[in-house]
């Protein structure tokens, strides 16, 4: 056993002797398994936290069987360990139960001193209802539907005109009974992603097929106005039923969707749903094809960015010109950077990471290697110097352990910069096309805070330059230096 795992497991144990027998067999028993494992396997943190926003697991939440004694230990020992509790709003007949949960933990995180994180996923669903009202209709009357996006329902963009009532009074219910109890909501996320209008896969061939989009879109055999019209629609649904809704209720709210961020125009990953379509308008990079990509952020009125930087299975053959661990880190970084580059920097930035080999195929090429768990986290470490503030984790349970393991660690190290993660200026955005060094850093009066990550043997410094100014970096792997610029 490695020292750092004996004394990870020797910490977990002394917390477990920490709190009461009773506690214990509560913990146990009664706690999900993937809090059990969280709480076991992670240490707390060893530096002081001061107000930065903890790590969310998309996953933890749902503490309904446990006592408000217990729910409060729960919280307060994960608190510890950097991790939050997200409270999953929920529709149908586990609405009303939903409301009154949310409001539960919701006190208690208040009680401790902890935002109020939620998620609005399921109210969101769906806006599509797989009614004929929905869907398409061909040049014969006939209804049809879009089938391209994994199987799921998708129908025409045109007709959700009737939704907005529905979905809209899910969220104001909500966010009213919050504001009625006397609680806050303060972050608000969700994972909203086939449903509603979308132009990928074979939307476009479809909408050209339907009377209803053809009527309201002018010129439709321009894929580019075709993705305005359909991302605009998409921001406005959202605008509508979910944004304003809760500002108008909890104005300092931070809101936001999956993959959705200020963007410098282009989207260089596909999410497990879609795949890259060489007829459309792209930019080739060795073998990557990236897609044009509609700037729906500011529309949506969402008051959060939130990118989305996985390992996605593809990405390892998309760069044959690169080193293994330097074919995830290449696009990651490109990904990660443009949100951190685009986004202003009153917006905080809460990003979805996964590390284990996202969305493999049945069958496997067994010459996809994994990236490292020492390059990715550099690559973590990177994305906070270039404007990331937020990590949000979601993973397979079986990946748990290990996930919230590696971002816990950069996490922690990072909280001995927290002055410079929060009040210094990103001021290196490149991503080397020539594999080679990567440096990020951040500026706070007239010094710097830099990160130096290495893919060649080059150990001489590296030149930089900040605002005008040149800075010599040097070779010091896996540490952050302070640099003075003179
Ligand atoms: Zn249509």
């Amino acid at each position: 056993m490695k020292i750092t795992a004996f004394i990870r497991s020797l910490a977990a144990f002394i917390f477990l002797l920490t709190i009461s027998s009773s506690d214990y067999k509560i913990l146990s028993q009664e706690i999900p398994d993937n809090i059990r494992i969280l709480l076991e396997k992670l240490s707390p943190l060893s530096y002081e936290r001061g107000n930065r926003e903890l790590i969310y697991q998309y996953s933890i939440g749902d503490l309904s069987r446990l006592s408000d004694k217990d729910t409060e230990l729960v919280i307060k020992e994960l608190s510890k360990r950097g991790i939050g509790v997200i409270t999953f709003w929920k529709q149908a007949e586990a609405f009303e139960r939903g409301i009154e949960e949310g409001i539960r933990i919701a006190r208690l995180q208040e009680n401790l001193g902890l935002k109020v994180a939620v998620d609005a996923t399921d109210l969101l669903y769906g806006f599509y209802d797989k009614t004929d009202f929905t869907a398409h209709i061909d040049n014969e009357g006939r209804t049809f539907y879009d089938s391209s996006f994994a199987g799921h329902w998708m129908g025409c963009p045109f007709t959700l005109q009737e939704r907005i009532p529905v979905i809209r009074s899910r969220i104001i219910a909500y966010s009213e009974a919050y504001q009625a109890a006397g609680v806050n909501i303060d972050i608000v996320t969700a994972d909203w992603e086939i449903d509603g209008p979308h132009e990928w896969n074979e939307a476009w061939v479809n909408s050209k097929k339907c009377m209803t989009c053809c009527k309201n879109i002018d010129n439709i055999q321009d894929f580019y106005v075709f993705q305005s019209k359909l991302r605009s629609l998409r921001s406005k649904l959202l605008e509508i039923c979910y944004t304003r809704p809760i500002l108008e209720r909890h104005p300092k709210a931070l809101i936001t969707n999956y993959g959705t961020y200020p963007n410098d125009g282009w989207r260089y990953w596909y999410d497990y749903f879609e795949s890259p379509q060489i007829d459309l308008p792209n930019i080739k990079d060795q073998k990557a094809i990236y897609r044009p990509w509609y700037n729906e952020f500011t529309e949506t009125g969402f008051t959060m960015a939130m990118p989305v930087v996985y390992t996605w299975y593809p990405i390892y053959n998309s760069y044959p010109e690169y080193t293994s661990d330097y074919r995830w880190f290449y696009n990651m970084l490109k990904v990660g950077t443009n949100a951190g580059k685009s986004t202003p920097s009153e917006i905080p930035i809460a990003t979805f990471f996964h590390w284990h080999t996202t969305a493999p195929p049945e069958k496997q090429d067994l010459n996809v290697k994994q990236m490292s768990r020492h390059s990715y986290q550099e690559l973590l470490w990177h994305l906070l110097l270039r404007g990331h503030d937020i990590f949000f984790s979601w993973c397979r349970k079986e990946e748990i352990e290990t996930e919230m393991t590696l971002l816990q660690e950069v996490y922690n190290n990072s909280l001995n910069y927290n002055d410079w993660l929060q009040s210094g200026r990103p001021v290196l955005f490149e991503v080397p096309a020539k594999e080679s060094s990567v440096v990020s850093g951040v500026k706070l009066n007239n010094r710097v805070l830099v990160r130096r990550t290495d893919f060649t043997d080059n150990k001489k410094a590296v030149k930089c330059i900040i605002d005008d100014k040149i800075i010599m970096v040097p070779y010091k792997p896996g540490e952050c230096q302070i640099i003075t610029i003179e």
